[in-house]
């Protein structure tokens, strides 16, 4: 397995071949999945394999995903999880009563809101500072209080890009630990540890896996001190273990990594060039436009394109945003990201009544469709109904 490594093969050779991993009892090139709970003991009480023992703390299809995303993140070590939330939970949890976490005010909701509930019920105390300011981040961190500053960049749903090497750089000189949440960016586009994180945090279940059909996290370390041993137990603690068929799926998925985000983030640039200055739509944000705030720190933050993901303000009001997207006939009506299949959602309607994110405002996760179809499904969508024919429509 680790031939392939000593020869400095690039990242995308290493994880099309999952570090050119052949299943050691058959000869399989795709690995095995493995139900089993319990593992037996030999007549002198010894496992057969000393790593498995019960099925809550370990699977043996796990070192698989978590090697090959070790690798491609630039950690010793990767642990996956029953979700990308479970993961960020063990990093949580891993804090003491007292001890203070900085986190954007915008980032993915579920996580912030689950925060907000946690950090009340364990003692922990919360700072939230707006990611769009670059200056706030340090404004909030107190020396040798904070013990986790937590970013997410691209921020979701705004696209903030945060500067990971001057949040490591606040975060380490406070005594604090950067843990960053690099779902929208993944490995291909952002090695986070490379610029001082100290903890990856990935929601699995979208641009990792690729295919909408599970729910999966994991977190990656920049080092295996104590912190990251508290992480490790509590998975098991926690019971947040992957299943067997769900980690299949998720090394199946991850293979094609590459080439999904290349593809993505070749088509939401396109898209968000052609929607900006549109008749319908008031703003198009998106980190690859040069106007959006982050564009100079995401060109140098993201190697090689600036994500999946977009935001359409579109001219008018909720309504209308709403009309935009029961118009669409290719982009599927559907929250989360990260799938070959290309999504629209009304964030807000998501969110609920105390989101901050605008009613105008439509979330695009872009697939790995013709873009020419994406952008005339949106087209039509837009302006007046059926204005355009989708089928004939080539850009
Ligand atoms: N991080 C980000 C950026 C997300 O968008 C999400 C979910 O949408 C999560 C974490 C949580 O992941 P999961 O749904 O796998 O628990």
């Amino acid at each position: 397995m680790c031939h392939m490594k000593e020869k400095n093969f690039a990242p995308e050779t290493l994880n099309a071949q999952a570090l050119h991993y052949i299943d050691p009892m058959t000869g399989g090139v795709s690995p095995a999945i493995h139900p089993s709970s319990t593992f037996v003991r030999d007549e002198n009480y010894q496992l057969i394999n000393a790593r498995h023992s019960y099925g809550r703390a370990e699977n043996p299809g796990y070192a698989v995903v978590e090697n090959v995303l070790a690798e491609l993140e630039g950690g010793p070590a990767a642990l996956l999880f029953s979700s990308g939330t479970a993961a960020a939970m063990a990093v949580v949890q891993s804090l003491k009563p007292g001890d203070q976490i900085v986190a954007p005010r915008i980032m993915y909701w579920g996580l912030r809101n689950w925060l907000v509930k946690f950090c009340d019920i364990w003692g922990l105390s919360l700072d939230l500072f707006d990611a769009a300011d670059p200056d706030a981040l340090a404004i909030m961190v107190k020396n040798g209080k904070t013990k986790l500053v937590w970013i997410e960049t691209p921020c979701n749903p705004s696209w903030d890009v945060i500067d990971i090497a001057a949040a490591a750089d606040i975060a380490h000189r406070a005594g604090a630990r950067l843990a960053v949440d690099s779902t929208v960016a993944t490995p291909v586009l952002t090695q986070p540890i490379k610029y001082g994180a100290d903890l990856v945090v990935h929601s699995a279940t979208k641009y990792l896996n690729g295919h909408c059909d599970i729910v999966a996290g994991a977190v990656v370390t920049a080092k295996e001190d104590e912190f990251w041993e508290s992480i490790c137990e509590l998975r098991t603690d926690n019971g947040a273990i992957l299943g067997s068929f769900e980690t299949f799926l998720l090394q199946r998925g991850m293979r094609t990594l590459f080439l999904r985000i290349r593809k993505a983030c070749e088509s939401a640039l396109a898209i968000a060039e052609y929607f900006e200055g549109h008749a319908g739509v008031e703003a198009v944000i998106y980190p690859g436009l040069p106007n959006h705030p982050g564009h100079e720190l995401a060109k140098r933050q993201m190697d090689g394109g600036f994500g999946g993901m977009l935001c359409i303000q579109v001219k008018g009001g909720a309504e209308d945003a709403l009309n935009v997207v029961k118009r669409c006939k290719v982009f599927t009506r559907a929250t989360s990201f990260g799938g070959v299949e290309s999504l629209i959602e009304h964030r807000y309607s998501i969110e609920g009544k105390n989101s901050p994110v605008p009613k105008d405002w439509l979330r695009l996760s872009i697939g790995i469709e013709l873009v020419d179809d994406l952008i005339a499904d949106l087209e039509q969508a837009i302006g007046p109904a059926g204005a355009v024919d989708v089928q004939t429509k080539r850009v």
